[in-house]
Formats: C-alpha cells, sequence, structure tokens
C-alpha cells in the first residue's frame, strides 16, 4: 500500500489490515509520522496541531486488539518522558515520570504514541486561540479555528495528520472541535474513564474520549479506554463491554429534541442540517417528539462558575516551586509565586482564576457557587425525566460553523456561548456524541446525540446508522 492508501484507511480499518498481515505497523507508524512532522515543522504556517511528535517508530512491535495504530493525544494527559504542558508556559518543558492511566491502557492494548496535540491552555477555550504554543488552524479553512479545547486533535484528525486522538472534555471541548472540523467526537459518561495522570481543569466534569474520522473507530478507541482504575476514585467500572456499532435502522428508538438548544442562537444553517438528520432518522424509523430541558439555558451560567472554582483550585499547585516555569530574581517567596503566575499563565486562565477563587471566597460561596450547584442538580433531574420518555436527545453540537481566527478573541462572552449545547450534557455527567450532518457555508455542521448513564452502546448505535443515512462526504482537502 503507497503512504496514500494507508491513510485513507479508517483506524479500525487499519488495524485489521494490521492483524490480517496486509498491512505493516511500521510503515503504518511512519506514514503518520512523516505528516504529523511536517505540520510541526511548518508551525504555524501549518496547522500547528502538535507541541510533539515521536522522533521513531516504536523499537518494540505492539501486540494487542489495536494492533499498532498509532495515536495522537492532548497535551495534557502526562506521557512519560515527553513534554506535558496542557497548552501552558507555565509547563514548558515538563516531563512527567509516568504516564496517565488512560493512554497507558491504550499504549497495553497496542496504540503506540504517535504526537502530543496543541490545545487551549489547560483546556480553557473554544476556538485553540488561547494556547501558548499558538493557535490551531482548520483544515477546512486555515483562516478559521478548529473549535476547542481540543483543537489540535481535532484538526490532526480532519486533516489525515493522525488516524485518531484522545481529547478531553470539561463543557464541550471534545465534542466542539469534532463538530467544527467534520469528524467524530465522544464524552463518555461521567467516570467511566480513568482521569489519572490528565492535568485537571475541573474535576468533576473532565472526561477523555476518542476523537475518530468514523463512528465504529470511536467504539473501538473507547472500548480500551473505560475501566475502574485505582487511582481514581471517582472512575467506575463499565456495566458492560463497548460494542462496535452496526446498527442501519434506527426503528423503535424515541428521541427528543429539547426547543431550549434549537433555536434562539443558533445559526440558520446549522438549523437547516439539524432538521435534515432528524428527517434521516425519521427515515429510519424513529419516533421523533419535543422534550422539555427547562434549565438548559442556565447551564452555561452554572458552569462558568463551577468550573472556574474548580479550576482556581486545581491551578494552585503550578506555583514555580513544583513543576515547570519559575520566574527569576524574585527577593522573596511571594514575589516569586506572583511572578511565576503572572508570566507563566495566559489571560483566559488568569481570569479562570480570578472568577474561581471570588466566587469561593467566604462571604460569597453560597450566593455563587452554591447556587450553581443547585442550578447543576436541577439539569441532571431535567435530563432523568426526559430519559424516562426518550432514548435519545438530539441537538445541534454548536450553534455555530467553524468561525474565523480572531473574531470572537476579544469577547469571552460570546466565545463561552459555543458550548451552550454541550455543557448541559457535562453537568449532568451523561454521554455524548458529535457526528457530522452536512455542510453550512461549505463548512461541516455537527449533530449531538445525548443519552443516559452509560448507555454509550445504544449512542454508538444510533450515531452509527445516522452516519450511514447521512454519508457525509466531506474530507477536506488532504495537506
Ligand atoms: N469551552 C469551554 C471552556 O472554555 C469548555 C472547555 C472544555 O470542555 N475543556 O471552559
Amino acid at each position: 500500500m503507497s503512504p496514500t492508501e494507508i491513510i485513507e484507511l479508517s483506524a479500525a480499518s487499519a488495524a485489521e489490515a494490521i492483524a490480517a498481515g496486509s498491512l505493516d505497523a511500521g510503515e503504518l507508524f511512519d506514514a503518520y509520522r512523516a505528516r504529523a512532522s511536517d505540520d510541526r515543522q511548518a508551525g504555524e504556517q501549518g496547522l500547528n496541531c502538535f507541541t510533539w511528535v515521536a522522533p521513531a517508530r516504536p523499537t518494540e512491535s505492539q501486540h494487542g486488539p489495536l494492533a499498532g495504530v498509532p495515536l495522537a493525544v492532548k497535551d495534557l494527559f502526562c506521557t512519560e518522558g515527553v513534554p506535558s504542558q496542557s497548552g501552558s508556559r507555565i509547563l514548558e518543558g515538563y516531563l512527567p515520570p509516568y504516564t496517565a492511566s488512560v493512554v497507558a491502557r491504550l499504549a497495553e492494548s497496542g496504540a503506540p504514541l504517535l504526537a502530543k496535540t496543541n490545545q487551549d491552555e489547560f483546556a480553557m477555550g473554544s476556538s485553540n486561540e488561547n494556547s501558548a504554543y499558538g493557535a490551531v488552524r482548520n483544515p477546512w479553512d486555515r483562516g478559521r479555528v478548529p473549535g476547542g479545547s481540543s483543537g489540535g486533535s481535532a484538526a490532526a484528525v480532519a486533516a489525515g495528520l493522525a488516524p485518531w486522538a484522545l481529547g478531553t472534555d470539561t463543557g464541550g471541548s471534545i465534542r466542539q472541535p469534532a463538530a467544527l472540523c467534520g469528524i467524530v467526537g465522544l464524552k463518555p459518561t461521567y467516570g467511566a474513564v480513568s482521569r489519572y495522570g490528565m492535568i485537571a481543569f475541573a474535576s468533576s466534569l473532565d472526561q477523555a474520549g476518542p476523537l475518530t474520522r468514523e463512528v465504529r473507530d470511536a467504539a473501538l478507541l473507547l472500548r480500551h479506554m473505560v475501566g475502574r482504575d485505582p487511582c481514581d476514585a471517582t472512575s467506575l467500572q463499565f456495566p458492560h463491554e463497548i460494542e462496535l456499532p452496526s446498527a442501519e435502522r434506527l426503528d423503535g428508538v424515541r428521541i427528543g429534541v429539547p426547543p431550549e438548544l434549537t433555536g434562539e442562537g443558533i445559526e440558520a444553517g446549522v438549523l437547516d442540517a439539524f432538521a435534515a438528520a432528524l428527517d434521516r432518522a425519521r427515515e429510519l424509523g424513529a419516533s421523533v417528539r419535543d422534550i422539555s430541558l427547562a434549565h438548559a439555558p442556565h447551564a452555561l451560567s452554572a458552569y462558568y462558575v463551577l468550573a472556574p472554582a474548580e479550576a482556581s483550585s486545581n491551578l494552585a499547585r503550578f506555583d514555580g516551586v513544583r513543576y515547570g516555569l519559575r520566574a527569576e530574581g524574585a527577593e522573596d517567596l511571594l514575589e516569586m509565586y506572583t511572578r511565576t503566575r503572572h508570566d507563566g499563565f495566559g489571560s483566559e486562565v488568569k481570569r479562570r482564576i480570578m472568577l474561581g477563587t471570588y466566587a469561593l471566597s467566604s462571604g460569597y460561596y453560597e450566593a455563587y457557587y452554591g447556587r450553581a450547584q443547585r442550578v447543576r442538580t436541577k439539569i441532571a433531574e431535567d435530563f432523568r425525566q426526559a430519559f424516562e420518555q426518550v432514548d435519545l436527545i438530539l441537538t445541534p453540537t454548536a450553534p455555530s460553523v467553524a468561525f474565523m481566527l480572531g473574531e470572537k478573541t476579544g469577547d469571552p462572552l460570546a466565545m463561552y456561548l459555543n458550548d451552550y449545547c454541550t455543557v448541559p450534557m457535562s453537568l449532568a455527567g451523561v454521554p455524548a456524541i458529535s457526528i457530522p450532518c452536512g455542510l453550512a457555508d461549505g463548512l461541516p455542521v455537527g449533530l449531538q446525540l445525548a443519552g443516559p448513564n452509560f448507555s454509550e452502546n445504544r449512542l454508538l448505535d444510533a450515531a452509527h446508522a445516522l452516519e450511514l443515512a447521512i454519508a457525509f462526504d466531506g474530507a477536506p482537502a488532504r495537506v
């Protein structure tokens, strides 16, 4: 097979070809390594997807069900001896002494590390413009953002620079960049995947998940990610094996559409593609009805109290003593802390630390944090009630298609609105997947499917049936 033919294979097909002996794992690795290295060397002249690319193919041959299919991993997953910086200057050059459980588990299943991907600093952002290592560009249009915060992972998979990638999703950071880059992104049920070794943003929301070209690839990767980990007390044993999806129909599937997330504020082109996807679902035998997520319009407000509150606490550890950057020339300890954090953190991270510290401060705690927690409970309750009536909830993934670089950097609230449709599922902890459902203005639109806790198999099946029916054929021109 030529390198061009090799990179056209889906990850699952590549694994099958290696297992069948028709493809050499080393050649597969090299084909992607060459493409990823080119992009890395081009820096901001390229897509700028990567912060590190493996210098050579692995010396040992890979065994296990993933058969040597290489994996790109978001920068924030600690990987032993490999820079793991969470997109931040404050962790520049940090080489962890251990590897995140999920990355280690995938390596044991046969997926070697290809590269670390660029991201918004500490996963805060929706456009990948908050990285200390430069913005990532969207392969569909290099003047546009890939979405964030897992923008490097999404752009790399969409551009064929990696067969598949890991991202993390706190309020939408897997699903939204998947939508803006025209690929598949899945946020698992909270607790399904170990967070051990992920550089934390907001611990009660962070989840790792796959970004892939096809739904079947997402299922295959997820199968080897889930499970209880003694190093993460919030991780759970997944109640059953993740199956590779095969459904082609949706007969008997009850779909709910929340008017709260499918109306005001969503671009017309996105709503058109969403309506067309609902038509496909009906043709496949699903029933579609309105359901209410009455508190969903308050999700963003609650999220932007809770996530910064947790972040302000998680980021306290970056003080110039333990990791990475330390400002030189300080007169005393306090000045060293202050100058290190001043130099090391970007402006969005500083904004979140200030918001979170304020919300948690004595006298305001109940008014902000306590109240936001109560809103979160109401949102989770809305989902619980909705899932008594329907099997799945469908919404657009993001309110718009990919926007121009620089378009929203001056307006944090406009940027935060990108997560309008994804944050409710994060607060409720339920799984959700985004698949491409068409184009608007020549750019991909994402369709989000959400289900009850641990309904990943059902979600993947429905996403697979819709993927076949929608037949999104939108690979951007390969670069
Ligand atoms: N865009 C959201 C934020 O900035 C979500 C980020 C994420 O999911 N990591 O917080």
